[in-house]
């Protein structure tokens, strides 16, 4: 027998309807690439989405046909979203931090046929586009009279003059739910990048679960600042989010430095941000000197890589923020674990619950996740023994886009698929997930693993170290030794033993690292995340003390 309620598919455009009508008049402010600010509201924004998927129907786009975009996050790239995935389109939201061959390659990859950016990207467009046969339009997110004279891009359309030309009135169309609505290329740190290709329920069902309490808890009540940017797997999915709890957005544009996005949640009254560590660790570089503290932020999601303890501390202790470590890739939509207390959790000291929140968290309904070692057996949930993380969900991907990447997902006895998420990981019989690495960074030193979270962990958690990165090198007897890569602090001064002694007590004898090499930076990947194998390219001169 079948239940006797109404279908009704989970789109996305079910999504802006709903801000629509029902938080109409709920805020979205956006530092422009102009330089100002500007303000509007969802009523404002759904109208213009409206406009927008008129003038795609306007140029015959096909539905599943990709339209990309090359921007900061900001009210236009907001429209985009629902615009392009609301009308059958698929969003493609590209990187633009990646290489310029990089974007051409995944432009075709893709098919794009239409390419949105920032005019702060007209460079790299203007190097990009003859190697894009399939873009057939090329539109700047700007006034038509900030639209470049001599750009050099057949063309170059304004999008203010391009959805202007087109009605708010459209009825949004209803399909499969299962339809591709928007994608996303992977970093890529080995190979060509690979797309994850998100569905209308998988984006709608991901955006319910990201808005629970003890996930972003989102209401109508917050002013959300998403740093993360919108390139980078649809900003977390707040901007989904947002439209079914009707929060305020605030959205930081290009300027993504810690005084201006200090300034921006001071005037906006930001109760929530969220990014990953690195924009952290620039903002309260910013504030700390300058003895500054927040009026409204309460929370902020950090993720996208290990967030440092001493991060979570200088939140909660010095600003009275409360910090929830997020764990999530690409392929996941993508939100997998999130690190909230349990009840129980409650009445324990709090260096006690400070440990519990040092994790990456407990999975989300709609994620399941299992540790499995060499022989692909689960291995037990008691916090110590690490393995291979596996999870599975409806907004987990199955496949790549073509099929790049084969078969990635790995079967259990009762056939179900499991994908390998790469990052190696303990969880603990309150189900709380740790990462200790990414596979590939794990240090094997005597047959032991070492973790190079760890590692940086400590050395970050030195007054003097700004940023700390930890790689394994080769050793004949021990096979790999640990080292540490650190970035001093301006003005601040640490010697090699300093730091070394720093370790001791805090860390088995064995783990410590070796050396301490200073540098100037890490290198860091598009997304902000540390990119070790430019790192371990970099020191591949540099022999271990004593051999
Ligand atoms: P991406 O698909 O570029 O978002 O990268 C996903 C990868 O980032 C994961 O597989 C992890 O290795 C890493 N990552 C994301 N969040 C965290 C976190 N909170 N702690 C440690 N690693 C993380």
């Amino acid at each position: 027998m079948l239940g006797l309620m109404q279908s009704q598919p989970l789109l996305i455009s079910s999504l802006i309807e709903f801000a629509d009508r029902h938080h109409g008049d709920a805020e979205i402010v956006s530092r422009r690439v102009e330089g100002d600010i500007h303000r509007y509201t969802y009523k404002d924004l759904a109208a213009r989405a409206r406009r927008l998927a008129n003038a795609l129907d306007g140029m015959g786009l096909q539905f599943s046909d990709r339209v990309a975009t090359l921007a900061w996050n900001g009210y236009r790239h907001m429209e985009m979203y629902f615009g392009v995935s609301g009308s059958g389109r698929v969003l493609h939201t590209i990187n633009p931090r990646l290489h310029p061959d990089q974007i051409a390659w995944i432009a075709n990859h893709a098919e794009d046929q239409v390419l949105c950016f920032d005019l702060t990207f007209l460079p790299l467009v203007q190097a990009v586009h003859a190697k894009c046969p399939t873009v057939k339009k090329w539109v700047a997110l700007c006034d038509a009279d900030r639209l470049p004279a001599d750009s050099g891009i057949p063309g170059l359309t304004s999008y203010e003059d391009w959805i202007g030309a087109h009605s708010p009135d459209y009825a949004w169309p209803e399909f499969d739910e299962n339809s591709a609505s928007s994608m996303c290329y992977t970093s890529g740190t080995t190979g060509n990048p690979k797309a994850a290709l998100y569905s209308h329920r998988s984006t709608t069902l991901h955006a319910y679960a990201a808005a629970l309490p003890d996930v972003m808890c989102l209401s109508a009540r917050d002013s959300v600042l998403p740093v993360v940017p919108m390139f980078h797997v649809n900003a977390w999915g707040i901007p989904y989010s947002a439209a079914l709890t009707g929060c305020k957005l605030v959205f930081p544009g290009p300027a993504m430095d810690g005084k201006s996005i200090y300034e921006l949640i001071e005037a906006e009254k930001v109760s929530y941000a969220a990014g990953v560590p690195t924009v952290w660790q620039m903002m309260l570089g910013h504030m700390k000197p300058a003895g500054l503290k927040f009026s409204t932020l309460k929370r902020t999601v950090i993720g996208g890589s290990a967030c440092p303890p001493a991060m979570i501390h200088a939140f909660k202790e010095d600003y009275g923020v409360e910090v929830l470590h997020a764990w999530g890739m690409t392929e996941m939509s993508p939100l997998g674990t999130l690190c909230t207390l349990k009840n129980k959790h409650l009445a324990l000291p709090k260096e006690e619950q400070m440990k519990v929140l040092l994790k990456q968290g407990r999975a989300i309904y709609g994620v399941d996740m299992k540790i499995v070692g060499a022989d692909g057996e689960e291995l037990p949930w008691d916090g110590k023994t690490y393995g291979d993380l596996l999870v599975k969900g409806p907004w987990i991907v199955d496949s790549y886009f073509k099929g790049e990447g084969g078969h990635p997902l790995v079967k259990d006895a009762q056939g179900r698929g499991w994908f390998p998420t790469g990052d190696v990981a303990t969880i603990d019989a309150d189900g709380f997930m740790q990462i200790t690495d990414r596979s590939k960074d794990v240090i094997k030193s005597g047959g032991e693993w070492i973790s190079s979270i760890d590692i940086e962990n400590i050395a970050m958690a030195h007054p003097a170290i700004a940023m700390a990165a930890c790689v394994g090198m080769p050793h004949p007897k021990w096979d790999e030794r640990p080292i540490v890569a650190v970035v001093r602090r301006p003005g601040a001064e640490v010697t090699r033993e300093e730091l070394l002694a720093f370790f001791e007590g805090k860390i088995a004898k064995w783990q410590i690292p070796d050396d301490v090499v200073f540098v100037e930076a890490i290198p860091l990947g598009a997304t902000g995340k540390m990119l070790k194998t430019k790192l371990r390219e970099q020191l591949k001169d540099y022999k271990l003390p004593g051999l």
